[in-house]
């Protein structure tokens, strides 16, 4: 089975998680910027309504309510304003607005300039509707109030001149600067919202990628069992560990391996290998031998003697409990010295690791431990099992087919000279 690289289960999860949250983000972006500009224009318009009425205070403070104008002489009280700057200048300092002071609509004191850096002074307010109410005692705001070639958001209050309206102050703050403070915290909120962004989705996919690696581990533990590789197939400690859903199905596929490899490795009577997977573990054995990492195997074909009859005098069941009989006997004896195979009806193959004498010398121990051990079947008389065996030493370049043809042909010499015997090409080994 192929290993796809990133899946789609990646994406769609990474998608899943950051989706909602982006777009969240989103609306919240919108929301926020609308709210701040909102904020920003309310406060606009209390800080220049400020500006304009401590200018008509200040003024007033600084020279006097008696305002008046002779001819082209601007007067407060005494002093003559005409080029008079001073305050309105020190009053932009401080605040940031532009100040104009009207004779009804004229502007005769501001400290807006053209490109020159000459004054609008002489030149006159074109909103009738913000003169009109402004010189009837009314105050007035308005986002976009054209002087020389900029655009201002104007807060107008009415100047007296004791107790009748002569003029207006204004204080305003050009467009383009407002809109430069809103460009300001317009970005700084995308920039925190795309960072929120970058983290959201960092999260996300190793969120995603976590979980997708989990799913991969298992995907490739079934697919090894799809592949026939049970030897191979290892499901990771970090998923069998786990006690959510994904470690529930780590345990389980574990399971199914662990019974298909028994189901398909395992002879279902004794328990012992079956011939397929019996070969393939001799096979290796061999190739240890082949490449120095073991020394010797030997392997011994053992045939139960007359087996036949024993099926015959106490039934097929009891035959079968022999046979489970004989294979823990061969378990018990070749525990860390090699496995015993069922190689097929009565007759099993003992793998020994280990040269010829050594098998012998366990092959002969267990031939005497059986024909010592009793057998009894339901309330039946006692009765006795013998085995006869033909041993065959592994040697470089003999085929495994070969090497159990040889141990067949000793088996059959044993049989011919009377049982219950060990016969290998050098010995012979009986009571
Ligand atoms: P020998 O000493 O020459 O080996 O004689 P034998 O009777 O053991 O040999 P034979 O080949 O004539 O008989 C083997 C018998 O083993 C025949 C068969 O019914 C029986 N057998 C094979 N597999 C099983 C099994 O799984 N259970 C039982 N109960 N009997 C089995
Ligand atoms: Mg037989
Ligand atoms: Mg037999």
């Amino acid at each position: 089975m192929k290993k796809k690289k990133q899946g789609k289960l990646f994406f769609s999860l990474a998608a899943l998680t950051a989706l909602p949250i982006i777009v969240l983000g989103m609306v919240l972006v919108v929301v926020g910027i609308e709210s701040v500009s909102d904020g920003m224009k309310m406060e606009i318009q209390e800080s220049l309504s400020g500006t304009a009425r401590e200018t008509v205070a200040l003024y007033a403070l600084a020279y006097s309510d008696d305002i008046r104008m002779e001819g082209d002489h601007f007067y407060m009280g005494e002093t003559e304003m005409t080029g008079e700057y001073t305050l309105a200048d020190q009053i932009k300092i401080n605040t940031g607005a532009d100040i104009t002071i009207f004779w009804n609509d004229t502007r005769v004191i501001t400290t807006i300039k053209d490109e020159e850096g000459k004054r609008a002074v002489g030149t006159t307010l074109d909103n009738k509707d913000i003169v009109e109410n402004v010189l009837r005692g009314r105050e007035c705001y308005n986002t976009s109030v054209p002087v020389l070639d900029k655009t201002y958001y104007g807060y107008y209050v009415p100047l007296y001149s004791g107790d009748t309206v002569c003029g207006m102050v204004f204080a305003g703050k050009a467009n383009e600067s407002v809109e430069e403070s809103a460009r300001t915290i317009t970005t700084k909120i995308i920039l925190v919202f795309v960072l929120a962004l970058l983290i959201v989705l960092g999260i996300a996919s190793v969120y995603a990628r976590s979980i997708v690696v989990a799913l991969n581990k298992i995907r490739s533990y079934i697919g090894s069992l799809a592949e026939n590789d049970y030897n191979d197939a290892k499901m990771p400690q970090s998923i069998l560990k786990r006690n959510d859903e994904i470690g529930e199905m780590g345990r389980y596929a574990t399971e199914v391996g662990r019974k298909v490899n028994d189901l398909i490795a395992n002879d279902g009577l004794t328990k012992l290998y079956n011939r397929r997977a019996g070969r393939a573990a001799l096979r290796d054995q061999m190739e240890k031998v082949d490449a120095h990492q073991s020394d010797h195997v030997t392997v011994a074909l053992g045939d139960i003697d007359f087996f036949k009859q024993i099926n015959d005098s106490y039934g097929h069941d009891c035959g079968d409990m022999v046979l489970v009989k004989i294979s823990e006997i061969f378990r018990d004896k070749l525990e860390k010295k090699g496995f015993p195979i069922r190689w097929g009806g009565e007759e099993f193959l003992l793998v020994i690791n280990g040269e010829m004498e050594k098998a012998l010398e366990i092959l002969d121990e267990i031939r005497k431990e059986l024909s010592q051990t009793p057998f009894t079947y339901e309330e039946e008389e006692e009765f006795f099992v013998t085995l006869t065996f033909g041993v065959a030493q592994y040697k470089q370049r003999t085929t495994l087919d070969e090497l159990v043809k040889q141990a067949d042909d000793l088996l059959y010499e044993g049989k011919a000279q009377g049982r219950d015997c060990v016969v290998s090409a050098d010995n012979y080994l009986n009571h």
